[in-house]
């Protein structure tokens, strides 16, 4: 009925043509507008929950089978939303990622967990901590001198504090991702290899890259009972972290089955909900 709506309609028709790869016709519809509306109100709303604190960290155990105790925690986050409640990462990290907002959560994850650690060492206990890092934080948001700056500020030891990158990140640029790689290794600060098996990275990477630790992608760990080459996956996968080195977590155990066969492969570091869903500190 106006110009205006016609143009901005038709822009949306047009980009989502170029995001499904372009060279291709795509006809507006009233869905697209929509969809286009509620990330607009998603960003509105992750900027002011930033600013209003509703982000909280979650802390899930990883526990050592052969000593019985837990020796550290994976901090996920959680969007404590005044309407929707407590808001899952998925909801709201993929579009953080594609407006870069990332970073500004991230510097708040930083500091948040470098927080908790300074309670947990205070009261004795030597737990280390795990953050996710996304490829849009690498190298600025968690540049090695404002990681320093956030352990010295709490007065924690940096080899407390573990980042955890995806295969993703080390595919981009690799000339940038291993000078950062160096640097913080370099600093004491230890790198997990998140979600490792689902990305695209070859196994030669394991021996480029300076990684402490290689996470079996709970999409393995969860069919092993089940399916035999999911089975001879994980087995392959902590076999060969092993013979290189290389610490091994397996995230998404859920029962004692699951333990025993890992237990058997030599992976003794175990995340899941058997032991705990992810939880308030
Ligand atoms: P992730 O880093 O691979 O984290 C593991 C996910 O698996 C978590 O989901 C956790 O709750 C879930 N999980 C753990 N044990 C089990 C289990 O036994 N069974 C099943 N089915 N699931 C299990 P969550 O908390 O929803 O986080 C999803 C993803 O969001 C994370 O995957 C991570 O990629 C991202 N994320 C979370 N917090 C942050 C953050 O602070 N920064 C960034 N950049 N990403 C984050
Ligand atoms: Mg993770
Ligand atoms: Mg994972």
């Amino acid at each position: 009925k106006d110009l205006p709506t016609l143009l901005r309609n038709a822009e949306l028709a047009m980009s989502r043509a170029k995001a499904g790869g372009g060279n291709r016709c795509t006809f507006f519809n009233l869905g697209m507008a929509e969809a286009a509306e509620q990330r607009r109100a998603l960003e509105m709303d992750m900027h002011q929950a930033l600013r209003r604190n509703e982000f909280q960290l979650f802390y899930q155990p990883i526990v050592d089978i052969i000593d019985h105790r837990m020796v550290g925690a994976e901090a996920l986050i959680r969007w404590r939303h005044p309407v929707n409640g407590l808001v899952p990462p998925d909801t709201f990290i993929p579009l953080a990622e594609e407006t870069g907002f990332i970073t500004d959560i991230g510097f708040w994850v930083l500091d948040a967990a470098c927080k908790q650690l300074a309670e947990w060492q205070a009261e004795g206990k030597d737990y280390y901590l795990s953050i996710n890092i996304s490829g849009r934080q690498i190298p600025d948001g968690v540049s090695p001198a404002r990681l320093m700056e956030a352990v010295q500020r709490y007065g924690i030891i940096s080899s407390r504090l573990v980042l955890e990158i995806t295969e993703g990140v080390l595919l981009t640029d690799v000339s940038s991702a291993l000078h950062w790689l160096n640097a913080v290794r370099e600093l004491g600060f230890r790198i997990y290899l998140d979600d490792f098996g689902t990305g695209y990275s070859s196994l030669s990477y394991l021996k480029r890259f300076p990684v402490n630790t290689v996470k079996v992608d709970k999409s393995f760990v969860r069919d092993m009972g089940s399916n035999s080459s999911d089975l001879a996956l994980v087995g392959a996968i902590v076999a060969m972290a092993r013979s290189l080195s290389l610490e091994v977590v397996a995230e998404g155990v859920e029962n004692l089955a699951q333990i025993k066969l890992l237990h058997q492969m030599g992976c003794r570091s175990i995340q899941g909900y058997y032991f705990s869903r992810p939880v308030a500190p």
